[in-house]
C-alpha cells in the first residue's frame, strides 16, 4: 500500500490539478473593467463585456460568424505575393514573425475577404485580425482587399471593410505604404461603379490604414470606444503642447467633430448597414426580405442608380 500512497496517488492527483487548471484557463477570461468574465457570457453577447459593455477584439471568422445572416458564408481566396522581400530583420526575423503569426491566426496573412448574405442582400465582407502582427497593412493585405473590391465590382454588389490596424506593415517599409494609393484607387472604382463601399471602424484603427481606405467608405461606422486616429495620442500631445481630453480619439469623439458617422453597437451592425444598403440601392427593405436570390434584382438596382 505504500508505494501506492507515495508515488502512485500524487501522481494521479497532479494529472488531475493540471487538467483542472487548464480547464478554467481556458473558460475564464479578463475584461478591461478587469471584472472576471465567464467565456460563455461572452461569445452570447456577441464578444462584449456583459459587464461594462467594451467590444472585445474579434478574429475575421468569429466576425462572419456574428455579421453574416444565418453565419453563413463562403470564403474567397485571394493571392499570396512573396514574403519578405526586403529581407527585414528588427529583434526577429520578419519570416519568423509571420510563422508565428499564421500559427496563432490559421490564416495567410491578416485580411480575410467573404461572400455572403446580410439582411438578404449579396455582399463581399472583409476583415482583420489582430492577432497577425497587430492588423498590420502589407501586401499580402493590399492584394486581398484588392481582390474583395474585384470580386464586388463583378458581382455588382456592396463591399463591407471591418478595421482592425496599427497601421502599415513596416516590415515591408515603402511596399506596405504603396498599398494606401492602391487601396484608394480601388475604392475609386467602386464609386465610379455605383457600388456602395461601407467601412466599420473597430479598435483599433490607425496609422496608415486610417489614412487611406478606412475612411474612404461611403458611410463610416464604428463601434463604441473605438480608439481611431492616425498618430498616437502622446505624439500628438507632444507636438501641440497641450493637454488633450481623456476620450480623444474614441469613436465617440470622432463622430462629434465629424469624422465618422455613426457609432454603432455590435449586435445591431447587420441589420443597420442592411438598412444603409438598402437606401443606398434604392431598395424597398420589404422587397429585400422576401427576394431568395437577389443578385439580378442589386444588379437593376445598381444600374438604375447609375
Ligand atoms: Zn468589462
Amino acid at each position: 500500500m505504500n508505494w501506492i500512497t507515495k508515488f502512485i496517488k500524487p501522481k494521479i492527483e497532479s494529472l488531475f490539478r493540471k487538467k483542472t487548471a487548464d480547464s478554467e484557463q481556458v473558460l475564464w477570461t479578463t475584461c478591461e473593467c478587469k471584472n472576471l468574465i465567464y467565456k460563455e457570457d461572452l461569445q452570447k453577447n456577441f464578444n462584449c463585456c456583459p459587464k461594462c459593455g467594451a467590444h472585445h477584439k474579434l478574429t475575421c471568422t468569429e466576425r462572419f460568424d456574428l455579421f453574416f445572416d444565418n453565419s453563413d458564408y463562403e470564403i474567397i481566396e485571394t493571392p499570396s505575393p512573396n514574403d519578405d522581400p526586403l529581407n527585414f530583420i528588427d529583434k526577429k526575423k520578419y519570416t519568423d514573425r509571420l510563422k508565428s503569426a499564421r500559427k496563432i491566426t490559421n490564416q495567410e496573412d491578416a485580411v480575410a475577404i467573404a461572400k455572403g448574405k446580410i439582411n438578404n442582400l449579396n455582399v463581399i465582407v472583409g476583415a482583420q485580425d489582430f492577432r497577425f502582427i497587430g492588423g498590420s497593412f502589407g501586401a499580402a493585405s493590399g492584394e486581398a482587399f484588392i481582390a474583395g473590391v474585384q470580386n464586388a465590382i463583378d458581382n455588382k454588389i456592396p463591399f463591407i471593410f471591418f478595421s482592425c490596424s496599427g497601421g502599415q506593415r513596416m516590415m515591408e517599409s515603402s511596399i506596405a505604404l504603396m498599398q494606401m494609393p492602391r487601396t484608394a484607387l480601388a475604392v475609386s472604382e467602386l464609386k465610379k461603379k455605383n457600388i456602395p463601399y461601407v467601412v466599420v471602424l473597430t479598435d483599433p484603427t490607425t496609422g496608415g490604414v486610417t489614412a487611406s481606405w478606412a475612411m474612404l467608405g461611403d458611410i463610416l461606422i464604428a463601434e463604441p470606444s473605438a480608439t481611431i486616429g492616425f498618430a498616437g495620442r502622446r505624439v500628438i500631445q507632444d507636438t501641440v503642447r497641450e493637454t488633450l481630453p481623456d476620450e480623444f480619439q474614441t469613436a465617440e469623439y470622432v463622430k462629434e467633430h465629424g469624422g465618422i458617422d455613426l457609432v454603432i453597437e455590435r449586435k445591431y451592425l447587420n441589420s443597420t448597414i442592411g438598412t444603409l444598403l438598402n437606401v443606398l440601392l434604392k431598395k424597398p427593405e420589404t422587397q429585400a426580405r422576401s427576394e431568395s436570390s437577389d443578385v439580378p434584382a442589386i444588379d437593376k438596382s445598381l444600374q438604375s442608380v447609375s
